[in-house]
């Protein structure tokens, strides 16, 4: 078939031709002489990307998920009290992941649509004098809904009460896309992956620790051997692995990290939000609404459309795959068949946002949604024209 497919989900994204060819190469010997000079490198500018001076990066090959499970393993101990909110398929996985692990897990059960309940995390932290609460949890980009949260907010409810549980955050689909603060916001455990803001495959886990956090794991009881910050250490601090790392990956990585930083990081974050902004645009010109239930709470790397009643979002993704080669992203769990969902982060310009709200214009038209063709469009082009920018 002609053509190429386009893939819209909010992760894994393109991956650019640069780093495609950083990692055409060949396999390497991971305990060659002159590995560490190119790891080494690799994490004091992957520091950068988290913005941390003071914290330490891992780099495990894993998914996302493995970094949760990183994270939690190497802080705390069974029966833990740990304070979380759920407002989506994410949010409430990494619940269960603290289930799964014995922790004691106070769930905030949040209307999907908003984001991290920071009044009520005050209320709660303040009320918690004895201090038995061990760590806050954070999801700062909720993909699921297209909801973003307010991470330095949490970190000023537990200053204002001078609480000193361990803030972790999960970064997955905003860190290297949305503002990510570690050490200004105080984050003692941000964990992201490979396959979104970063544009690369999946399969590889990342975690940033600060060294409260690196502190916690010499009291942590609960069991890590793979995922051991322990090891890890002992090897990373030579430039090594404790075990095979993904070294074609760490290769695209690093290529990865020099385009974000070519660009600058905050090019990046308002190339994002204005690809958003186009994709908002859109949504409001179709006279459809976002499941993010008011500004404040919009993601700049994910959109879910709220389809209207009667029409089931995920055959608007299967149409367009089916007839127009597009991946748009299902809408999962609770808000199933509800929506439809747009990834707009990594690897996008102007003309590469139009695509997927041309190619979603043309299945809900096919399927009978009360769209008009082009309207969506036109909104974002005259959105996207009227904050345009010379390149050079
Ligand atoms: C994708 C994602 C995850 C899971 O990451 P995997 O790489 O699929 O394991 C977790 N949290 C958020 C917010 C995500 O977007």
């Amino acid at each position: 078939m002609p053509g190429r497919n386009f893939l819209f989900i909010p992760g894994p994204t393109t991956v650019p031709q640069r780093i495609r060819n950083a990692m055409a190469i060949e396999q390497e010997d991971m305990r060659s002489t002159d590995f560490p000079k190119f790891t080494l490198s690799l994490f004091a500018d992957l520091k950068k990307i988290f913005k941390t001076e003071t914290g330490r990066v891992f780099i495990f090959p894993s998914s996302g998920t493995g970094a949760w499970e990183a994270a939690v393993t190497n802080t705390l101990s069974p029966g833990d009290k740990v304070l979380m909110s759920g407002f989506g398929h994410f949010s409430n996985l990494w619940i269960d992941l603290c289930q799964r692990h014995a922790l004691d897990v106070q769930a905030l059960e949040v209307e999907w649509g908003k984001g991290v309940p920071v009044e009520k995390y005050a209320d709660i932290l303040a009320a918690d004098k004895k201090h038995e609460i061990k760590a806050v949890f954070a999801t700062q980009n909720e993909t699921a809904t297209g909801v973003a949260s307010d991470i330095a907010g949490v970190r000023k409810a537990m200053d204002a009460c001078k609480h000193p549980a361990l803030l972790f955050v999960d970064g997955v689909s905003s860190v290297a896309s949305i503002d990510f603060r570690m050490d200004e916001w105080g984050v003692d455990l941000c964990v992201s992956g490979s396959q979104k803001g970063f544009m690369l495959p999946t399969g590889l886990g990342l975690v940033c620790a600060s060294q409260k956090a690196l502190a916690a794991r010499k009291e942590a009881r609960l069991y890590r051997t793979f995922f051991s910050f322990d090891d890890m250490i002992t090897a990373n601090d030579n430039g090594f692995f404790p075990y095979t790392p993904a070294t074609i990956l760490m290769r695209g990585l690093r290529e990865s990290v020099n385009m974000l930083l070519e660009e600058g990081l905050e090019n990046v974050f308002a190339r994002h939000n204005r690809m958003a902004n186009a994709v908002r645009a859109a949504v409001e010109a179709w006279g459809m609404k976002t499941i993010a239930r008011e500004p404040r709470w919009y993601s700049d790397t994910v959109t879910a459309v709220a389809t209207p009643e009667g029409f089931d979002g995920n055959e608007v993704v299967r149409h367009a795959y089916k007839y127009y080669n597009l991946a748009l992203s299902v809408s999962l769990s609770k808000i199933a068949g509800k929506a439809f969902r747009i990834g707009h982060l990594g690897d996008l310009n102007e003309m590469m946002v139009l695509t997927p709200i041309a190619g979603a214009e043309m299945a809900m038209k096919d399927l009978g949604l009360p769209v008009k063709l082009g309207s969506g469009v036109a909104a974002a082009q005259e959105y996207l024209r009227s904050t345009a920018k010379p390149r050079f």
